[in-house]
């Protein structure tokens, strides 16, 4: 979205600070790269992205990466209960290609209580590949229930409900160049029925 536009969303009922600003973004992603470059060297790297929120992030992400990479995208539907996240989940699209044997980063945009990315490393790890780690762009590590160790994190964040950079609420505000927080009194209710039946 041009700045313009974003900065008259910026005004609206709905969007509340700025977390962080596309610069920023930009910035952190090409760090993770560099990151990621130096430790796959040799190997033979897929990088797994979850649609639809991942997609903005592996995109920026894979063209900071200087090796030879492939990769490949699964779509998960996830189910809560109260607004919060189960970890009941079922795959609507699986990977197009087998894991077995390679070195697999799954790319999130953000990692909440964990327990959908925990359903997906049981998953994944039942399909033998060499190596299997995370890389999110958002850890929200105060609300984590799954004991789970992410190699790679863009930036950690509080409780405030966020959209930007894949982020949607109702399907809305992932072309963001930034990311920003919701007006929280505009949008609990909503929220907590939107985590319920996530599209994640
Ligand atoms: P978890 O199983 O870790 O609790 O849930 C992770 C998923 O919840 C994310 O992939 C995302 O779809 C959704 N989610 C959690 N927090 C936020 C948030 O602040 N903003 C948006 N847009 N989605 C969120």
């Amino acid at each position: 979205m041009s700045e313009q536009n974003e900065k008259e969303l910026e005004k609206s009922e709905i969007l509340g600070k700025v977390l962080f600003s596309g610069s920023d973004i930009i910035k952190r992603v090409s760090e993770l790269g560099r990151e990621i470059t130096g430790n796959y060297k040799g190997k033979d790297l897929l990088m797994v992205s979850i649609l639809r929120g991942g997609v903005i992030f592996l995109s920026d992400l894979i063209k900071e990466i200087d090796l030879p990479l492939s990769i490949d995208f699964m779509s998960i539907s996830s189910y809560g209960i109260n607004g919060a996240s189960t970890g009941v989940v079922r795959i609507t699209k699986d990977l197009d290609e087998s894991i077995e044997g390679k070195d697999v980063l799954i790319v999130e945009d953000i990692i909440d209580t964990g327990l959908t990315i925990s359903y997906l490393l049981r998953n994944l790890r039942s399909r033998f590949p060499k190596s299997l780690e995370i890389c999110t762009l958002l850890d929200r590590d105060i609300r984590r229930i799954s004991d789970i160790s992410i190699k790679y994190i863009g930036f950690k964040i509080g409780e405030s409900y966020i959209v930007g950079y894949g982020l949607d609420y109702k399907q809305r505000f992932r072309n963001l160049k930034s990311i920003y927080e919701l007006k929280p009194d505009m949008v609990t209710k909503d929220i907590e029925s939107l985590k319920s039946s996530s599209s994640i």
